[in-house]
């Protein structure tokens, strides 16, 4: 079902979205899901169909429009790509370009943000370090000013994106202690002392990369600040708040994909002398699947409109979250059950959507943070 909000526009990007994705995802989504990344030359076939920019300033290289075009877009890449690592890799930029676009200046934009949305760079977000993720004030990677350069030395890991990225929004420490001490630097590859420490290994949003970056001695121009120094941290929490409807988002895509696959599969399926459909209680577990995808849609449909208005919504985007983790994860568990023993097997879609699912309480702030985000909000 389309979002409230959706005009002819939207339903013309869901088109595009969806003919992109059954052409250049669907075909290889299991081949690149196993291989544990999907070529580089999507990020190049993604921007000429036009999708790579949704969101973005035409000034800026992008295409217009705003979160809710991006929204619709990315849920039809998971809908017919069936790739969600593919897609969270395509669309690493949705994180990583917006402080660009909000703080840089007119020359940082054109250098760093314009190609990456003609899909001629790959653009991560690097907060997280080894001892700092959801404390995200007590990070450690230190950037020193020396002349015309800032000497950065340190570490980020579990970063989307890292092992191809060639531009790098990082945050580090350019002040003292705290939050006030943070500044976001852009880090472009082949930067001198800039390395890939690690591709890591994980359950889930396997043709996505995910990697461990290290900073040793790394001059990085100061032209390359966004922003004010020590004034990073807010930029942070902004970006936060977009970055969680947009995780919200692909939660309901991941498990509306569950929900079909659970359909096609119980009516299929026979036991006990009739289709699974044929059971009451499957015809249940589906109802339930489908209003729980429906209430935390529409809580991501609100949620989108107050972002694109420009509102302020970090209590709002942590409940989306948290709502369609919450029911993400319920959806995916129910549709493996219902594929019974297939739903455990490899080849089986749902067995993947499970583990891509249980992503989504960690990354982009834990579901105990989105709660203490809410009580701070609230007042308690
Ligand atoms: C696949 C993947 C991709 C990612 N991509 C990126 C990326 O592109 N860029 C990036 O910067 N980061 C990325 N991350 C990192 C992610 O945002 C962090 O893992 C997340 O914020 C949690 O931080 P942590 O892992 O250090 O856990 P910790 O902060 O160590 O938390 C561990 C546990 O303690 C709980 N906890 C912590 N503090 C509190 C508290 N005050 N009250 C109650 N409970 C608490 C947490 O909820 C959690 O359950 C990614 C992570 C993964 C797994």
């Amino acid at each position: 079902m389309p979002f409230l909000f959706e005009t002819d526009e939207h339903a013309q990007l869901r088109e595009t979205a969806r003919r992109f994705a059954k052409a250049h995802i669907a075909p290889h989504a299991r081949a690149w899901e196993e291989a544990n990344e999907f070529p580089l030359a999507l990020y190049g076939e993604a921007a000429k169909a036009g999708l790579l920019g949704i969101s973005y300033p035409e000034g800026d290289g992008g295409a217009g429009g705003d979160v809710t075009h991006a929204l619709v877009a990315s849920e039809e890449l998971v809908l017919a790509g069936g790739s969600v690592g593919t897609v969270v890799g395509l669309n690493s930029h949705g994180i990583a370009l917006p402080p660009i676009v909000r703080l840089g200046t007119p020359e940082q934009r054109a250098r760093l943000a314009a190609p990456v949305l003609r899909g001629e760079k790959v653009s991560a977000l690097a907060i997280t370090e080894p001892d700092a993720g959801s404390d995200v004030a007590r990070i450690r990677t230190r950037a020193v000013r020396d002349g015309d350069a800032y000497v950065v030395d340190g570490r980020k890991t579990f970063i989307t994106s890292g092992c191809r990225a060639d531009v790098v929004v990082a945050a580090v420490r350019t002040g003292g202690e705290g939050h006030g001490g943070i500044s976001l630097l852009v880090i472009e590859k082949g930067t001198p002392g800039f390395s890939v420490g690690r591709k890591l290994d994980k359950m889930g949003w396997w043709a996505s990369d995910t990697a461990e970056l290290v900073f040793e001695g790394c001059r990085v121009p100061a032209s390359n600040l966004l922003g004010e120094e020590n004034a990073g941290f807010f930029a942070i929490m902004v970006n936060f708040a977009t970055e969680r409807l947009y995780l919200a988002s692909q939660c309901v895509a991941i498990a509306e994909l569950a929900y079909r696959e659970s359909v096609r599969y119980a009516k299929e399926r026979s036991a006990f002398g009739k289709t699974l459909m044929g059971h009451q209680v499957t015809r249940h577990k589906l109802a339930d699947m489908a209003t729980r995808i429906a209430a935390a849609r529409a809580l991501v449909g609100e949620c989108a409109v107050r972002v694109a208005r420009g509102e302020q919504v970090p209590s709002l985007a942590a409940m989306t979250k948290n709502a369609a983790t919450d029911m993400c994860s319920a959806v995916v568990d129910e549709a493996v059950q219902i594929h019974g023993g297939s739903g455990y097997m490899r080849e089986v879609t749902v067995e993947r959507l499970y583990r891509d699912a249980r992503l989504y309480p960690i990354g982009g702030g834990t579901r105990e943070i989105m709660n203490e985000i809410i009580a701070k909000v609230e007042g308690y």
